[in-house]
């Protein structure tokens, strides 16, 4: 056998974890790991227990097994119970997306630290503490893994207004690019997507209404892009994310996938 197939041999995943998973991106995620095969772990916000609830019967419907576990993915008890119930639940974590994450816009002349700060711990310490605590138990496990990240095109080439979000989706390439470089004895790789204008409550601006009212208008805008330009439904970044957490994905790794229709390239 080749090391190559001994590294795919040795990763059988069958539990995965989703942050922020009630909507957009996230649900999207969940519930293409069902059918890829995962029992899937769905994390939020207390005040989308509802959703988390319903994505959970449509999970298993899919004959997958499902927990809704609701915590903020900036405090660290959270997060450490998150992949403890996982554990105690469906008996180990071979997958972490931290997929978490918010925004907000303003000038460096009116930037509201409060904002700032609150950004910074929900899309940087978030994703931090998700690779902290999944790392600690795949150790335990030795049996491979894989944490995935959000990111973002702004986490590759900023635009203006958005310090903290760009901040943000800079900062978790280069997390996961250290974290990737530590984990390598422990057969865990780590990866992000960076995807552009997909069509989610995030990228719906009020401001899209005074550019002809197309959703994501007002964020293409940004990009000196017209309405028209490229954009897609959550599934599409889900399908990468499904690619990164197969056996055959081992030799990606420390990368940041950009899943953005050309909106821009590196
Ligand atoms: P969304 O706003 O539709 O969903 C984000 C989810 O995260 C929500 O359900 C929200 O409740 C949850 N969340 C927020 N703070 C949380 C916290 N502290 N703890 C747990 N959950 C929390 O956003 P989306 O468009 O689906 O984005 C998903 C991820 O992809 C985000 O990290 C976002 O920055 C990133 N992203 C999105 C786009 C896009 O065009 N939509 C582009 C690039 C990157």
């Amino acid at each position: 056998m080749t090391a190559a197939t001994d590294t795919i041999a040795d990763y059988t995943p069958k539990v995965a974890i989703v942050t922020g998973a009630a909507k957009g991106i996230g649900r999207a995620i969940a519930l293409r790991l069902a059918d890829d095969g995962f029992d899937v772990v769905v994390n939020d916000i207390p005040q989308q227990l509802a959703s988390l609830q319903e994505l959970v019967d449509l999970i298993k419907a899919k004959g997958k097994n499902a927990v809704a576990v609701v915590g903020d993915v900036s405090v660290e008890e959270d997060v450490e119970r998150l992949v403890a119930e996982t554990v105690q639940v469906l008996g180990g974590v071979d997958v972490m997306i931290a997929n978490a994450g918010t925004g907000g816009f303003g000038t460096i002349f009116n930037v509201d630290m409060n904002n700032f700060d609150r950004v910074i711990a929900v899309n940087l310490r978030g994703v931090v503490l998700c690779y902290k605590y999944a790392a600690i138990q795949m150790r335990k496990q030795k049996r491979g893994g894989r944490l995935i990240a959000a990111s973002s095109v702004l986490g590759k080439k900023a635009v203006p207004n958005l310090q903290a979000y760009c901040a943000s989706k800079f900062g978790v390439r280069a997390v996961s690019q250290s974290v990737a470089q530590e984990l390598l004895p422990y057969k865990i790789t780590v990866n992000t997507y960076a995807p552009g204008l997909i069509l989610t409550d995030m990228t719906d601006s009020p401001k899209d209404a005074v550019l002809g009212g197309k959703h994501g208008s007002h964020i293409k805008s940004l990009f000196n892009r017209t309405p028209d330009a490229p954009d897609a439904e959550p599934p599409v970044v889900a399908s990468i994310v499904s690619y990164l957490c197969k056996p055959e994905a081992y030799f990606v790794n420390g990368q940041s996938i950009s899943v953005c229709g050309g909106l821009t390239m590196d």
